[in-house]
């Protein structure tokens, strides 16, 4: 039998990749309620967080844990019980599975067995956050969370400075101010950027802004570095963004070896740029050094 995944071709158990909401428990799909209530099993990232979905829907159906720590234990037992017969609803904390959550080992040994695999689509925060950010979405590229560490961050921000697409990353609230200064080294002050937070829920709030502003914005505003957000970005145009390197390496340079108000007024005569655009980002590269 070929991987066709169509309903025709395949007549055994499945497994499903079960939506579910990222906040409001109204935005999950019947289609993903009746595969809940079916399945033999739902693997969920964390049960006890599943049960308040499953107890509001009135889901009794059995839930085992499928998480990052025992996933490569688990993917075996789970094939096997799909082999018998027993379909599987794949279930994360919330949002679509396998999207910066776990699932992706499972659905590779699912599809090697020649095993059904079902998405059931729903909410899933980048496609929300990018959706409502009025950044341009024809063409976007999502990054998942940028590192922790800020060494290893500043490489990866580098490394997409020069993308044109949309930039969607996922960001912990207690890294925001963190991440958006970094943003603010490498990519400049200029482009637009997006902070989507706490969508769905009470606090949702969608905050369109350059970046530099949106950095003084959210510095100013302890509320906003609470819950969880999405981060996006304005790619780069097609020539600025070999400017804009050439300018984050000048200002790094000279923020070296001169006061910030200094390295700023001698960027500008070489640039050409807006001084006090420039301070904000050296600002930003002088906190990065700290
Ligand atoms: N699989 C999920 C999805 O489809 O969106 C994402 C899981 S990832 C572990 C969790 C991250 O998604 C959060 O740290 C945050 O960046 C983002 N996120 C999840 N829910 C969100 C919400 N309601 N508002 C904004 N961002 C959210």
């Amino acid at each position: 039998m070929g991987k066709t995944l169509s309903n025709q071709t395949v007549n055994a158990a499945s497994l499903f990749l079960v939506a579910t909401p990222i906040g409001n428990l109204a935005d999950i799909s019947s289609r993903a309620l009746q595969v809940l209530a079916e399945a033999a099993w739902i693997a969920a990232e964390d049960t006890r967080h599943s049960k308040h979905l499953l107890q509001h829907y009135a889901i009794t159906t059995r839930v085992l844990a499928y998480h990052q720590h025992n996933e490569a234990r688990q993917t075996p037992i789970l094939i096997d019980r799909l082999h018998q017969g027993q379909s599987i609803a794949l279930v994360s904390d919330a949002g679509t599975p396998l999207v910066s959550d776990p699932g992706y080992r499972l659905v590779r040994a699912a599809l090697q067995d020649d095993i059904r695999v079902v998405p059931v689509p729903g909410a899933c925060a980048a496609i929300a956050a990018l959706s409502a950010s009025g950044l341009p979405t024809d063409r976007f590229v999502f990054e998942g969370f940028p590192p922790a560490r800020q060494g290893s961050r500043l490489n990866f921000l580098k490394a997409l400075s020069a993308e044109q697409r949309t930039l969607v990353f996922y960001v912990s609230c207690h890294r925001l101010l963190d991440t958006l200064q970094d943003m603010l080294a490498v990519f400049g002050g200029a482009r637009q950027a997006v902070v989507a937070r706490e969508l769905t829920k009470a606090f949702e709030t969608i905050r369109k802004a350059r970046l530099d502003d949106l950095v003084d914005w959210v510095r100013g505003d302890p509320n906003q570095q609470r819950g969880e957000m999405v981060v996006l970005i304005e790619g780069a145009s097609e020539h600025g963004d070999q400017d804009q390197e050439h300018v984050a390496k000048l200002l790094t340079v000279l923020v070296d070896e001169l006061p910030l108000k200094q390295a700023a007024i001698i960027a500008s005569r070489l640039t050409g740029l807006n001084k006090n655009d420039l301070y904000k980002q050296a600002l930003g590269l002088n906190n990065n050094k700290r």
